[in-house]
């Protein structure tokens, strides 16, 4: 047992799946559940995910050693803000948000005295949302990134790290700013484009055919993350904006420089383009 008591707000796809892959590894007391969305918290319930729901927050975290926020990122700060005077002593609270640098100063600024806040972020997910499409292999091999701030010392750091590995995720840490410029690239560019490409295929007009019904394995492959939840994207776009936008500037050079290599029908000047493009892709998988 690492915890006695565990607080998981927001119970969809990430804090579902945390609270599962906890329970399976036999590493937490009691799970208590709130929700915004009483529906899924029910279900929440019902599935077995949580031991209890909870429809009042702060009686939500009243005696947990640890708090776990798993709420859209812009939401994170606000729900800090009102847990905040219901803390208990030594309380450990910590989140899995996709962006880290603005959640972790403000979330830091509103730690009661003895509090500690973690940042986190499982780099783990699924198109799906919602208690339902929890499950309890979701973070097994993959990474969790910690950013831990001002509040966060060593002992606190060591249990949300014990937590994350007793999950299946393989931890590390990371300052803030520094973990948002590098999911900008890797992350929130990707599932940019993916939206972008799907837009403006799924909007043109070649003579009027619907151009969507002739999709097929790469395109579909290439595209999957497109089905991720719009409202979270907004957000995440939202709270990473100067790294986003730095990110599609950089995009945006190299898929003009592509084109200025097809219009001048520069033969080797391709090659090289998608040659090294190849060598970077098969060197990840
Ligand atoms: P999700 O499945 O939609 O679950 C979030 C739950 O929180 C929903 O039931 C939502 O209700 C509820 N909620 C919204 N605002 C709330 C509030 N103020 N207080 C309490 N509950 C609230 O979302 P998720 O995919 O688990 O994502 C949760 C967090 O994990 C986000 O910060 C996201 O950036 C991060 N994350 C997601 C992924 C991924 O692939 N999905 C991967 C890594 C990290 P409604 O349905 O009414 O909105």
């Amino acid at each position: 047992m690492i915890i006695t008591r565990l607080t998981i707000i927001g119970v969809g796809l990430i804090g579902g799946s945390f609270a599962l892959a906890l329970r399976k590894a036999g590493v937490v007391g009691h799970i208590v559940g709130f929700d915004t969305n009483l529906d899924n918290l029910r279900h929440a319930r019902d599935l077995g995910i949580v031991d209890e729901i909870s429809q009042d927050v702060l009686s939500a975290v009243s005696g947990a050693d640890v708090v776990f926020l798993s709420v859209p990122v812009c939401a994170i700060a606000s729900v800090v803000q009102t847990i905040s005077p219901a803390l208990p002593a030594g309380c450990i609270v910590t989140d899995g948000g996709s962006v880290k640098a603005d959640v972790v100063r403000t979330c830091d600024a509103l730690m009661p005295r003895g509090c500690r806040f973690v940042g986190g972020h499982p780099i783990a997910g699924t198109e799906h949302s919602g208690a339902a499409a929890a499950f309890p292999g979701l973070f097994a091999g993959k990474r969790c990134v910690l950013t831990p701030g001002l509040t966060a010392d060593e002992k606190s750091l060591e249990t949300v790290t014990r937590l994350w590995a007793a999950a299946g995720a393989d931890v590390c840490r990371m300052e803030s700013g520094h973990h948002d410029r590098i999911f900008a690239e890797i992350s929130h560019l990707p599932h940019a484009i993916a939206y972008t490409l799907v837009r403006a295929v799924g909007t043109a007009d070649v003579e009027g055919e619907n151009v969507l019904s002739y999709t097929a394995g790469g395109f579909r492959d290439f595209t999957r993350i497109a089905s991720s939840d719009p409202a979270m994207w907004r957000d995440i776009s939202l709270m990473n904006r100067d790294a986003l936008l730095a990110s599609i500037d950089g995009f945006s050079a190299s898929l003009a420089e592509l084109r200025r290599r097809i219009d001048s029908s520069d033969r080797d000047g391709l090659t090289e383009f998608f040659t090294t493009a190849k060598k970077f892709r098969d060197e990840i998988v």
